[in-house]
Order: structure tokens, then C-alpha cells, then sequence
């Protein structure tokens, strides 16, 4: 058995000093009734606890690690960036070379603004959206989680579904009413709600492959009916891509499936693990934004040097070979969880876009968020405590999905698959 003496100590301190110990909920393990691990290093695939304990990562700092741990290009540049300084509160060159970066592979973005989040990409997203369209109501679908802006965490996934908070108090109701939420893949529902606010609804905002409710992928034609509807109504159509965004594909996951939004938001790999976030779209949009318009949004730290220069590393790496080659490892993940699925008997349902996973301990096809919600929680807390004793570090939560980097080999793959055989002998 695993031991975890420094890990624990330092949750017994941190629980006094933050609320369950942790800066964000998602990091708390509660839903696998596991206390939370204390990290210390990673490099490529590995990460290592506090204790000495190694495992395969999966998590990669929920998504933005595309490269692993402590790449040593970005290590390197970060390196030389540092020494000239850390933040200026004036222009820099990196940012208009990550900007043209990002420009030259996402399709729906010819302008964008650099932010510090993903939270922030999306409520800035939404505020000009209002302005642009002059409305106030935004459509958003269950289980889709963008960030903790109030018009957003209603109905939220991520760690809201996780620990059953789909509407948090602090969020006025004068907010939550604007607020519209319908089933993922469900056009139907969407329909019915056009026709009923169309005139009134500023945005639609999706996760093109929702990565909140465990992986779900849109089925066919649901993004295009998408565009088409929100087009007819002059409904801006904003793509959240902070998870999916250069993680689906080498142009993001309007690339991949060829639909173009109005807007789109991004974080997570184009900050290559710093603090990061972005929302960009069409120049006539974007060009609402202060100073050229008149649609407020600012940042003390935006645009930060060394969070531009770890994303902008990570982005020149990730040409499309390297999509390619990460994606053949995740055929092979898929395919070992789906044979000791069979060999054991376990009800899973295995979701795949890009090198986006998600592992459902449920039987039929997950494709919205009550589907997600039907999964067997206690046989997943129960994987999750089997696999961190093989050495496999893993999101703690059904609701989210695991992620590959180019670090990841063969070995590891492997390795990781005869873990899973392990655990679901066990089951
Ligand atoms: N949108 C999506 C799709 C996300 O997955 C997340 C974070 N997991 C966010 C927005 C919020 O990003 P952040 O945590 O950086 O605020």
C-alpha cells in the first residue's frame, strides 16, 4: 500500500487556511473518498507526490499540459523570459506572437484578447456578445461548465456536478433568469427555446466536445444545426473552447468538425500550464471591445509575459504530427479499457475526441448530462482508489476526462492498461 504521511499532513494544515483545503474544489477528493494528494514535481508524463510516490498523469493540471510536465522548451524560454522580467503593464512581442499563433489556426478568430483565466475568457465572451447583439439572454446547455461567472454556473458540470451544487447561492436571480439551459445534443429542446426567446437571445454558448460531464462528443450535425439557427436569429454562437481548444485537433475543435462560431474562448494549452485565457472571434465583433469600442474589459496581468511565452512554445511544438501521434496512443488507451471492460464485465461506456478521454462506469451511451449522471459512482471511487496504487494519477471525479500529452510513450500506455486489468479484476 501506498503511503501518504506527508500528504496527509499537509491537508490537516491547508484545511484551516482554505475552504477543504484547496484553491479550487475540483482538486478536493471528495467523490472518490480519498483525501487530496500533495503534488511536488512532474516531468513528461510522470508526477510525484510529496511522499515520493510516482504516477502516470492523466490530469496534466486539468488539460494544459499538452507537452507533460516541465517540457524543456518551455522550461528554457520561461527560463530566459524570467530574467528580463516578469511583468511590464505594457506591450510586449510575445503577445502578438502567440496572438498571430492562435489567429493563423482557429478559424472563427481574426482578433483576440488575452485574459487570465478561462472563467474570465468566458464572461468577457458574454458581456460583448450582449453588447454586440443588444440583448441579454444567453442559452447554455447541462453538464457544459464555462468558468464560475454567475450567468454561467447554473446547471453547471465540472466540480458543480461533482459535488451536486447545480445552482449556487450567490448568484442573483435577476442573473440565473437570463440565463436559459437545455440537454446537450438535444436540437429539439433548442428549437423550442428559439422559438420562444429567439429575438431576446444574445448567445448560445457551447463546449464543442463537452469536457465537464465526463467526455461527450456532440452527435452528428448538432454543432451545424447550431450555426444554422443561431445565424437565422442573429444569436451570436460562442464556442468554449478554454478545454477543447488546441487539445481536439491542431485547429481546435471548430477545426476538426468544420463549424465556425462567432466568438470563441480559449485557455488552458495556449498557456502552457501558466494562467492564462483568451476570446477572440470576428474583427466586426472584436472591434467593440475598449479601446477601439466602447465594451469595457480589462487586466493588470493580461497578456503576461511568461504565461504568453509558455503558451507560445507549447502552440510552435504542437504542429499536426504531434496531434497525429498522441492520437494514436489514445486508440490504444480506448482499446485496452474496452477489452478489460469485456474480460471482467464491467459496464463502461468509453467517450474520445482528440486526446480527451472519458470513462463511464455506465453501460449504455452517455451523450448528455442525465445519461453521465446515471454512472456507477461508487464503482468509480472504487477504480479511482485501485488505480493510485498502481500508479496512475487520474482526474477524482466521473465528471471529467483524462487527458494525454506528447510525453506520454508506449510504455506508459501499457503500463496504464495493465493497471486498469488490475483494478477492474477487482471490481
Ligand atoms: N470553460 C471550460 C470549457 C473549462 O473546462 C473551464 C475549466 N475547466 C473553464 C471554462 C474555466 O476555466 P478556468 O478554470 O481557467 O477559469
Amino acid at each position: 500500500m501506498k503511503k501518504f504521511e506527508r500528504s496527509v499532513a499537509a491537508y490537516k494544515e491547508a484545511v484551516d487556511l482554505m475552504p477543504g483545503g484547496v484553491n479550487s474544489p475540483v482538486r478536493a477528493f471528495n467523490s472518490v473518498k480519498m483525501d487530496p494528494i500533495f503534488m511536488e514535481k512532474g516531468k513528461g508524463s510522470k508526477i510525484a507526490d510529496i511522499d515520493g510516490n510516482e504516477y502516470i498523469d492523466y490530469v496534466l493540471s486539468w488539460g494544459p499540459l499538452i507537452l507533460g510536465h516541465a517540457d524543456d522548451r518551455v522550461v528554457d524560454s520561461l527560463k530566459k523570459t524570467t530574467e528580463l522580467g516578469t511583468s511590464f503593464g505594457a506591450p510586449t512581442q510575445v503577445e502578438n506572437d502567440l496572438a498571430q499563433l492562435v489567429i493563423d489556426r482557429v478559424p472563427s478568430i481574426e482578433m483576440l484578447r488575452m485574459v487570465n483565466s478561462g472563467t474570465e475568457a468566458t464572461m468577457s465572451a458574454l458581456r460583448v456578445a450582449r453588447g454586440y447583439t443588444g440583448r441579454d439572454k444567453i442559452l447554455k446547455f447541462e453538464g457544459n461548465y464555462h468558468g464560475h461567472g454567475d450567468s454561467l454556473l447554473i446547471k453547471a458540470g465540472s466540480g458543480v456536478a461533482t459535488l451536486g451544487l447545480p445552482d449556487s447561492p450567490g448568484v442573483p436571480a435577476s442573473i440565473a433568469e437570463n440565463t436559459i439551459t437545455v440537454p446537450y445534443n438535444d436540437m429539439e429542446s433548442v428549437k423550442y427555446v428559439f422559438e420562444e426567446y429567439g429575438k431576446d437571445l444574445a448567445a448560445v454558448i457551447i463546449e464543442p466536445v463537452s469536457g465537464n460531464m465526463g467526455v461527450v462528443p456532440p452527435q452528428e450535425g448538432f454543432l451545424e444545426q447550431l450555426r444554422e439557427i443561431t445565424e437565422d436569429h442573429g444569436t451570436l454562437l460562442i464556442f468554449d473552447e478554454v478545454m477543447t481548444g488546441f487539445r481536439v485537433g491542431y485547429e481546435s475543435a471548430q477545426g476538426h468538425f468544420g463549424v465556425t462560431p462567432d466568438m470563441t474562448c480559449l485557455g488552458k494549452v495556449i498557456g502552457g500550464g501558466l494562467p492564462v485565457g483568451a476570446y477572440g472571434g470576428k474583427r466586426k465583433i472584436m472591434e467593440r471591445v475598449a479601446p477601439v469600442g466602447d465594451i469595457y474589459q480589462a487586466g493588470t496581468l493580461s497578456g503576461n509575459p511568461l504565461a504568453m511565452t509558455a503558451g507560445y512554445e507549447t502552440l510552435k511544438a504542437m504542429d499536426e504530427e504531434a496531434y497525429q501521434k498522441i492520437g494514436e496512443k489514445v486508440d490504444r488507451l480506448v482499446e485496452g479499457f474496452k477489452a478489460a471492460a469485456e474480460k471482467y464485465s464491467i459496464p463502461l461506456t468509453v467517450n474520445r475526441a482528440g486526446s480527451m478521454v472519458g470513462v463511464f462506469f455506465n453501460e449504455d451511451p452517455v451523450v448528455n448530462f442525465e445519461t453521465a449522471n446515471a454512472s456507477n459512482l461508487d464503482m468509480f471511487a472504487k477504480y479511482y482508489q485501485g488505480m493510485i496504487e498502481e500508479g496512475i494519477f487520474l482526474p477524482p471525479s466521473q465528471f471529467e476526462g483524462l487527458f494525454l500529452s506528447t510525453a506520454h510513450t508506449e510504455e506508459d500506455i501499457e503500463k496504464t492498461i495493465k493497471a486498469v486489468e488490475q483494478v477492474f479484476s477487482n471490481l
